[in-house]
């Protein structure tokens, strides 16, 4: 039965007593009119009260559906029992709170992850099924492993059998674990492995592995070692010889009238080298040490210029070269006049060292405006008719102790540190220096300067 049905039979009874006309009729007539007037407002109300319901059900599926979508127009209370108009204003607020703390939810994850992504350390994250669900930007890099990096198996993406055994036990015994590992090149990399459970609130929930790239640091200590053994060799040489040629002057030799005085030049020979030696390692190191700075003022260029030709003159004029300033000396450049002076002196010391009698040491300057911001910039070249430098080896030449030819440089008294000072030099005014070369032909040093 409809819960129209009692007012509209009662409305009928009120209708057929007054149509019969008596006045006890008419008060059933009043009477049936009163109460379905009254039943039909209930059954409207009725109707208004049921209404938001099924309308409220499909909200909060679509909120289940979507917790961030827009929510509807709050209900309105019109015509409505404040019971019922609290409690749909209860249902919405608490569909407010859930939105936000889901929107707060959603900011939370993007900025850990973004915090993820911008480490430059590997991150894996596993589940507890043991496959991958996160991989960064910096692990994508390092592994190579084109993305999605999810749903792979972390052998597939470090691709190494250690960290993959580390990643399982982990997995089962829920303890960490740090290893280093080495991936065989080209290029050798290494890498401190971390592996940790992740449990919050005792829950397993899978693992996450931190790959830190150590193969600079690795490279740094590789250098120092080099460096060392390279030092000890280079000292050794000289002491050596120093000390055969003393003992032998020692053994009667001193009083030989021809092969005396020429042991004893031998000896100043490697005595002057083991200083030059000991001086550019010095030079070196106060280059590299922390805090080292460069004494910035304006200077003239012909003055730097002709200061560094004028200590290799002698040693040209000896070897019969010719030697050529091209330059605007006028031009004034902002540096550390000293350092620069000794750059240009390693530079043309190299060039009259490596050029043969007869041929041609040109100093040459040129005006420069740098495409960045940088202003101004003044080119020194170096050039030389000499002997050249190989193309596989020019760009090995400023590395410290790195020489073409060891018998040669030694010979001509050389270090092997004389470009690696260079480079420092420049390097820490800001400037760039770099070499061209013809094997037979000669070789251009070029660096630049700031024009003042
Ligand atoms: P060295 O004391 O041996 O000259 P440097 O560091 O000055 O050491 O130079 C490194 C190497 O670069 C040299 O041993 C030489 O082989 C090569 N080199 C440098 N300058 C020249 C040049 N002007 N012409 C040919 N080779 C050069």
């Amino acid at each position: 039965m409809s819960r129209w049905s009692a007012p509209v039979s009662l409305l009928a009874v009120g209708i057929w007593a007054w149509l019969a006309g008596t006045a006890t009729t008419w008060l059933i007539a009043g009477l049936g009119l009163a109460i379905a007037v009254n039943l039909v407002a209930l059954a409207g109300r009725g109707r208004r009260w049921r209404h938001p319901w099924p309308d409220l059900a499909a909200r909060l599926r679509r909120q289940a559906e979507d917790p961030l979508a827009e929510l509807e127009a709050q209900p309105a209370d019109e015509g409505v029992d404040t019971a019922e108009v609290e409690l749909l204003q209860a249902v919405y607020s608490l569909q407010q709170a859930c939105r936000a703390r889901v929107s707060a939810l959603v900011v939370q994850k993007a900025r850990l992850e973004e915090i993820l992504q911008a480490l430059g350390d590997g991150v894996l994250v596993t589940d507890p099924g043991g496959q991958v669900v996160f991989g960064n930007a910096a692990l994508t890099r390092m592994s190579g492993v084109h993305p999605p990096l999810e749903g792979r198996l972390p052998v597939e993406v470090a691709r190494h059998r250690e960290v993959d055994q580390a990643i399982e036990q982990c997995h089962q015994t829920q303890q960490s674990a740090v290893l280093e590992i080495v991936r065989r090149g080209p290029p050798e990399a290494f890498f401190e492995v971390h592996v940790a459970p992740i449990r919050p609130g005792g829950e397993a929930l899978g693992t996450v592995t931190v790959f830190h790239d150590t193969t600079r640091v690795r490279q740094l200590e590789r250098v120092r070692r080099d460096f060392v053994a390279n030092v000890s060799h280079e000292l050794r040489t000289p002491l050596t010889a120093i000390r055969g040629y003393a003992e032998t002057l020692a053994e009667g030799a001193l009083n030989d009238p021809v092969a005396g005085p020429r042991f004893v030049q031998v000896i100043v020979n490697h005595a002057e080298r083991l200083q030059r030696l000991l001086d550019d390692i010095l030079d070196l190191s106060r280059l590299e040490a922390d805090g080292f700075d460069v004494q910035l003022a304006a200077c003239r260029l012909g003055d730097l210029l002709e200061a560094a030709m004028a200590t290799v003159t002698p040693a040209a004029a000896q070897k019969g070269l010719q030697l050529t300033v091209e330059s605007d000396g006028e031009q004034r450049v902002t540096c550390d006049a000293r350092l620069i002076g000794q750059a240009l002196t390693n530079l043309l010391d190299n060039a009259v060292k490596y050029t043969p009698a007869g041929g041609r040491v040109t100093l040459r300057t040129h005006r420069q405006t740098a495409a960045d911001t940088s202003g101004q910039r003044v080119v020194v070249e170096v050039s030389d008719t000499g002997i050249g430098i190989p193309s596989a080896d020019l760009h090995r030449v400023f590395e410290r102790f790195y020489r073409v030819d060891k018998g040669r440089s030694r010979a001509m008294g050389g270090t092997g540190l004389g470009l690696a000072i260079v480079r420092h030099i420049v390097e820490a005014h800001g400037q760039r220096v770099w070499a061209t070369s013809s094997l037979g032909e000669g070789s251009v040093f070029s660096f630049t300067l700031a024009a003042a």
